[in-house]
């Protein structure tokens, strides 16, 4: 799993005031499942849905199709997490090219650039294209990166300084509250790196 990009998703979501829903596909194979299940309750305490699927056995696809009826869905991830396999699945009639954009090189040279409406046959929309799958435009401010990590934001207001960037202050709240357990270190870790990147792309034209 890439933990990183998943809080980059999670960022671009809140930023877009987009309910993000975090699907762990491919649960039929051996991981560390205790790490999973870790990372899993606490995004479900910050208020994310998370569903444990696989399209081998079928576990978690009837709560999949509950959770993207009435609501207009685009499903996003690094390729080869089963993204196609997923939609496939819950589009029978359609033609899911399955593996298509890894086989062509694995570069996604293989650019299809439609971008289709359909229609879950129990309910809900799909906006998809591989484009639409693989998108990875996270160009966030300082600000705009602390307002996606939800629980920094609650935190925040009890840091020292109503400007904290939560990295070296004195009195950081946020600081204060992962030593104790309540905020994951690794959310911090991504937020610092998120704020690297966003530094570096200020340097670019
Ligand atoms: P995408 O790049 O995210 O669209 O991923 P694909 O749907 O192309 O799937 C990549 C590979 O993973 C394919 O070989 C699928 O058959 C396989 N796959 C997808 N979902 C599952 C799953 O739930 N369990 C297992 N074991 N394999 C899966
Ligand atoms: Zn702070």
């Amino acid at each position: 799993i890439d933990e990183y990009l998943i809080d980059c998703y999670l960022i671009t979501a809140e930023n877009m005031g987009i309910d993000a829903t975090l699907i762990f596909n491919k649960s039929d194979i051996e991981h560390d499942a205790d790490k999973l299940h870790n990372m899993a309750d606490y995004y479900r305490s910050l208020g994310y849905s998370v569903i444990e699927t696989s399209v081998e056995t079928g576990i978690g696809i009837d709560t999949l199709t509950e959770q993207l009826k009435g609501n207009t869905n685009i499903f996003v991830g690094q390729s080869g997490v089963g993204k196609s396999s997923l939609i496939q699945l819950l589009l029978p009639d359609q033609d899911i090219q399955v593996g298509a954009l890894s086989a062509a090189t694995g570069l996604g040279s293989h650019t299809t650039t439609t971008t289709i409406l359909y229609h879950f046959p129990n309910g809900g929309d799909l906006v998809d294209s591989p484009g639409v799958r693989e998108f990875s435009i996270w160009r966030y401010n300082e600000i705009e990166l602390r307002q996606g990590f939800k629980e920094f934001l609650v935190k925040s207001e009890a840091c020292k300084f109503n400007n904290c960037r939560h990295l070296t202050e004195p009195n950081c709240a946020v600081k204060a509250a992962i030593d104790c357990g309540e905020i994951a270190p690794w959310r911090l870790r991504h937020y610092k790196k998120m704020l690297t990147e966003a530094a570096e792309n200020e340097l670019l034209p």
